[in-house]
């Protein structure tokens, strides 16, 4: 790495956070890592090995692709991909032993043509009910009445049935509980058909935290994991972040009353004032929204000014500083800090859109645990020297 611009990742973190998650839980809920779009921008193979070793049962990611990846880097959980995939794709499911997620009778109508003639293994589905989210999954009674002859069929087994809640992260829970009941309601359907069903879920994170009672059989832990969750609503628990993210002054000016700064002279100094270049911008996924934000140098607030350029960003300085001085976006230096939630508010989204927006151009530095990192890189040597996944 010849950048002057990275993020570190504590992987003990990620590990602590999974272990204090689980201790909150009834016992004998399962726990589910979710690891999609890179972990959260953390590195997918990182993060699943930590949730592995922190006892995590099973591993979640959005796309068929993410879920192949951890099986070329010999990752054996289970995994459940959580979007439903193209019919034509299911022989690469199988014989990569993925659960898929279905949502229609019609997928499995399609999908027939495409089952390999004589199959590895059954075909491991969860069905996805929509009860309030309005993103995926069926609602009504007859859609699942369709797929029932589907499900029962001898090479398929139903090892979930989920939904996912809309609001779990509100102060108001009127809308979580009125999809709780739905998806109670729902569950109706799936006993009346006396199908065989492995488990119910319904818990993300925020849900999981507040309301460990309505864990079921298992939940689905993505952004507590990382360190994200909502601190004023779930008082009890301390999670840490995992990522912080760090850069260097690299010129420092003195800027004139009147004189302008950054494109479309996005600013103009209403004094004389020392100013800071930093080599961090939109292509490193630093978007032009974070502009008024602030970062840390020398242990002090200095202030994102003029707009975010697609390489660097300019910042007003507390006074004259070194150029070199460490700079860290997020993260502590010192006593002083800014948090994923201060950058999220200013945004008006949420930490890990930041997390999972930072480009491949800012290298992931995993600290800590090495000792973690070494275990991974001596697993992936065993892994291809048996030629196989472990
Ligand atoms: C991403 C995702 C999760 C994880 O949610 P967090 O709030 O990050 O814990 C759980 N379930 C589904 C269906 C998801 O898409």
């Amino acid at each position: 790495m010849n950048r002057d611009t990275w993020s570190e990742v504590s992987l003990s973190n990620i590990r602590n956070n999974m272990l204090k998650i689980r201790q909150t839980l009834p016992k004998n809920v399962k726990l589910m890592a979710v690891v999609k779009a890179n972990g959260y921008g953390h590195g997918d193979i990182e993060a699943a090995l930590m949730a592995q070793q922190a006892g995590a049962e099973q591993l979640a990611v959005a796309y068929l692709d993410e879920a192949l990846r951890l099986r070329e880097h010999g990752i054996t959980l289970p995994i459940l991909i959580l979007t439903p995939i193209k019919p034509r794709q299911l022989k690469l499911a199988i014989e990569h032993d993925l659960m898929l997620t279905v949502t229609s009778a019609s997928w499995f109508r399609e999908a027939r043509c495409f089952k390999p003639v004589t199959p590895l293994r059954k075909l491991r589905v969860h069905v996805k009910l929509d009860t309030g989210l309005g993103r995926l999954g069926i609602y009504e009674k007859p859609q699942w009445d369709e797929m029932v002859p589907w499900l029962r069929a001898a090479d398929v087994i139903v090892e979930g049935v989920y939904t996912h809640f809309a609001t779990a992260g509100r102060e108001d829970t009127s809308y979580l509980k009125q999809q709780y009941m739905r998806f109670v309601d729902m569950i109706e359907w799936v006993k009346e058909s006396r199908l065989a069903v492995n488990s119910y879920h319904c818990a993300g994170s925020a849900a999981a935290l507040r309301f460990p009672e309505l864990a079921m059989d298992m939940v689905r832990i993505g952004a507590a994991m990382y360190g994200y969750y909502p601190q004023k609503l779930v008082p009890t628990i301390k999670l840490e972040p995992a990522l912080s993210l760090h850069s260097t002054l690299m010129q420092v000016k003195k800027l004139k009353k009147g004189e302008y700064l950054g494109y479309d002279n996005s600013y103009q100094a209403d004094e004389e004032q020392w100013v800071g270049t930093v080599p961090i911008g939109y292509a490193d996924g630093w978007s032009q929204s974070m502009q008024g934000t602030e970062l840390l140098v020398n242990g002090q607030r200095a202030k994102v000014i003029g707009k975010i350029c697609m390489d660097q960003l300019m910042i007003r300085l507390p006074g004259p500083c070194k150029e070199g001085s460490a700079v860290t976006l997020i993260g502590c230096q010192g006593a002083e800090s800014i948090t994923f939630a201060e950058l999220a508010a200013h945004i008006g989204s949420v930490p890990q859109e930041i997390s999972t927006s930072l480009t491949a151009r800012v290298t992931r530095i995993y600290t800590d645990k090495g000792e973690a990192r070494k275990r991974w890189d001596k697993r992936l040597i065993v892994s291809s020297s048996k030629g196989a996944i472990l």
